[in-house]
């Protein structure tokens, strides 16, 4: 695991370093900074008015003793889709996991939730907030990745029995890896009480095999799409098509109002899975993405997130073939038009850093 990683996952202090670089840190954030310009800010709690096509991002900070029978707040994109809006911030004690997005489809007879957010009380939560519209029994939950902020809530889904987990078969993988060990620890140092009774959940369907091939559920009138994206992001990332309705829940392929994070996947998977998004799904009514709103055509989310992901590839090829060491290109990289884009400060030299790798290794 290179020292960045280590760093996000293991420290609050996070510094910026290069693994094979004995020179100083760049850039060290202390605990306060990271609270201040990454985290969500405590005893606020802000939603905005509407979730669809906004710049507005939610700031809900909550605390260890709020119930887990507490809904949450809900935007219904449509009738009967239901978008939970997360903080775009990094998890810590304020908003406590929910720093990413999920939702649920309310069907005839059942409903369908994606992603179950980042704690097994976020999980509970998600139920909570079920049982507020309907009646009907969670009959699947559908998870994109196993990154900590979709995934980790599952186990509480899971539980209440009569559920169908899917999942990309590269969950297998991440739950044998280190990963996953060093994830709940990072977590549980911020809030252990709503982490109790996590366990990570085996799907009980796995979606793999050929790259954007498709497994399709069908209940009460409606039907998902389920495609392999391929692992572009994490072990195994799967979009959603919500088909009669043709909205897509495209997870952590592209960022809404928010710099990605590279850590896992491939910088040319993304590229090529966002290129084949835009091609499969430019007809489609809203994409819902994993961080930030929910956005109708032409999608400039996704255009975005690659055109950066393109540009840290230029760049780092041509400071790999200029014989720029990884530390002097991690110090030197600042793209100043995103340098207000929320967690650009947070994630760009990690980027930078896992694309040098990344393009190193190809040109070997
Ligand atoms: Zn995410």
């Amino acid at each position: 695991m290179n020292r960045y990683l280590l760093a996000s996952v293991l420290g609050v202090s996070l510094s910026i370093a290069a693994a094979d670089n004995e020179k100083p840190t760049t850039e060290t954030y202390t605990r306060a900074e990271v609270d201040h310009a990454f985290g969500t800010t405590p005893g606020k709690v802000y939603n905005p008015t509407k979730a669809v096509d906004t710049d507005d991002a939610p700031s809900v900070a909550f605390n260890a003793e709020t119930s887990s029978s507490e809904p949450l707040k809900t935007y219904e994109v449509i009738p009967g889709t239901y978008f939970l809006y997360g903080n775009i911030a990094e998890v810590d004690e304020n908003n406590r996991g929910f720093n990413g997005n999920a939702g649920f489809v309310v069907t005839n007879d059942s409903v369908v939730v994606i992603d179950s957010l980042g704690s097994p009380r976020l999980g509970q939560r998600i139920i909570s907030t079920v049982k507020q519209v309907t009646d009907k029994p969670i009959k699947y939950l559908i998870l994109t990745h196993n990154h900590p902020d979709h995934a980790y809530g599952a186990i509480a889904i899971k539980d209440l029995g009569n559920v169908t987990v899917i999942g990309h078969e590269g969950t297998l993988e991440y739950i044998n890896s280190e990963r996953i060990g060093h994830s709940v620890s990072y977590r549980e140092t911020f809030i252990k009480p709503d982490m109790a009774g996590f366990k990570p959940v085996t799907p009980d369907i796995l979606i793999g095999g050929e790259l954007y091939s498709k497994n399709t559920i069908s209940t009460g009138g409606k039907t998902f799409d389920i495609y392999n994206t391929g692992p572009h992001h994490s072990f195994g990332d799967l979009i959603v098509h919500q088909k009669e309705d043709n909205i897509v829940w495209i997870s952590d392929l592209a960022f809404n109002n928010r710099v990605t994070f590279m850590a896992d996947g491939s910088s040319q998977k993304s590229i090529d899975a966002q290129t084949w998004l835009l091609d499969t799904f430019k007809d489609a009514k809203f994409m819902i993405p994993g961080h930030g709103s929910v956005q109708s055509p032409p999608f400039p989310m996704v255009t975005k997130t690659r055109n950066y992901m393109q540009r840290l590839r230029k760049d780092m090829a041509k400071a790999v073939d200029d014989g720029t060491d990884l530390q002097t290109a991690v110090d030197s990289s600042r793209y100043e038009d995103w340098s207000k884009v929320r967690l650009y400060e947070l994630n760009h030299k990690k980027n930078v850093d896992f694309v040098y790798r990344e393009v190193e290794l190809e040109q070997f």
